[in-house]
């Protein structure tokens, strides 16, 4: 769509976007169709390509690559599906275009009839490992903004509270002139007065005083996937603040935090255990238990088992957010010495530093921890 090479570096994507954005603009194209879709294919190329992680994917499995495979879940982390709106496109101007462009796009044009939006909300969601290692879904109560539920939103008294917006005389567009980077153009404005509505509200609801909104709450459940990390957004669509005067209702935002577990640690999919054993355990083998998400794992210890080995119990990690396989479990030995012996101990501790296996010092120390460290970042 964008003519690039397969190995485009992201400055030629970034031309050749700026390119086609040019050529197939609304403004320049005015009710020609087939020009707006490829706009937006255009916009849709720009975006998989622009992000390292869907670019992956789409290199790796096409355009089929693109739908739902994005984690699925918690209805957020867009998919490709869908296809972007005209919004989505203008808002990624910003970026490209720099600057007050993004902005100028906005209202201008035929598309371009603005929805009343209301704000996003955040909130932080604390997860347990098990949690993040089967995936749960979450209830949550959102305090926020609802609609006047005596008006619906609308912040009139009723259906004949309306009269005509005196601005616009009822077109609900206004016609102004505007120097863009595309050059000077006229442009149809949604009208600033009435919103393109054309009507203005000449008896406001009594409840809310015209604002269409009332302080609220909402119980949201959010499915989350499985292998989600800290700071992580998913974003659930329409469940945010309910705008003034009626229309739609902002995003939530649920920012994922990782409650920290006391025996493992994460290392991306992965997850640590520092493991002590008593040095007889390392000298002779045995069996020990190690923590895991769900419960706990009986591992065999090897006779002469070194500190500072690493033991794998594969799969036992956690699960990768996309869907490509899942983590290990890296049980990292150290041993446990005495500090303090009675005489018994001492006595068959020093017997035992007679025999001839207890005599010398180990040669490949050094060795050992190189290969400790290739198994351990491997
Ligand atoms: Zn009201
Ligand atoms: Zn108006």
């Amino acid at each position: 769509m964008l003519g690039v090479a397969k190995n485009a570096n992201a400055d030629e994507i970034k031309k050749a976007y700026r390119k086609a954005a040019i050529k197939y603009h609304p403004d320049k194209n005015p009710g020609d169709k087939e020009a707006e879709e490829k706009f937006k294919e255009a916009a849709e190329a720009y975006d998989v390509l622009s992000n390292p992680d869907k670019r992956a994917r789409y290199d790796q499995f096409g355009h089929a690559g693109m739908n739902g495979a994005a984690g699925g879940g918690a209805g957020g982390f867009g998919g490709f599906g869908g296809g972007f709106s005209m919004e989505d496109i203008f808002s990624q101007f910003g970026d490209i275009f720099g600057g007050h462009f993004g902005g100028g796009f906005r209202s201008s044009g035929g598309g371009g009839r603005r929805v009343n939006r209301g704000s996003d909300i955040r909130v932080r969601v604390k997860l347990t490992l098990a949690e993040i290692a089967a995936g749960v879904t979450k209830k949550l109560k959102i305090t926020k903004t609802v609609a006047c539920d005596k008006c619906g939103g609308t912040g009139a008294r009723d259906s004949n509270s309306y009269a005509t917006c005196a601005t616009c005389n009822g077109t609900g567009y206004v016609t102004r002139v505007e120097n863009t980077f595309f050059g000077r153009m006229q442009s149809q404005g949604v009208c600033p007065t009435c919103g393109g509505t054309g009507k203005v509200i000449s008896a406001p609801c009594d409840k809310c005083k015209g604002e269409g909104t009332q302080r609220g709450s909402e119980v949201v459940e959010i499915a989350i996937p499985a292998g989600v990390g800290e700071g992580m957004v998913l974003t659930v669509a329409g469940k945010g603040n309910a705008p003034r005067h009626g229309g739609v209702n902002g995003d939530l935002q649920v920012v994922i935090e990782e409650e920290a577990h006391p025996e493992l640690v994460r290392d991306g999919n992965d997850l640590i255990h520092n493991l002590n054993i008593p040095v007889t355990t390392a000298i002779l083998g045995g069996t020990v238990e190690v923590p895991t998400v769900d419960g706990r794992a009986k591992i065999k210890i090897a006779p002469g088992t070194h500190a500072g080995k690493v033991l794998r119990l594969g799969g036992k990690g956690l699960p990768d957010v996309n869907g490509y396989g899942r983590g290990d479990i890296l049980v990292v030995v150290d041993l446990t010495i005495p500090s303090k012996l009675n005489t018994e101990e001492r006595r068959l501790v020093e017997e035992l530093s007679r025999q001839p296996g207890f005599q010398k010092a180990e040669s490949v120390r050094n060795q050992n921890i190189f290969e400790r460290m290739k198994s351990f970042f491997r």
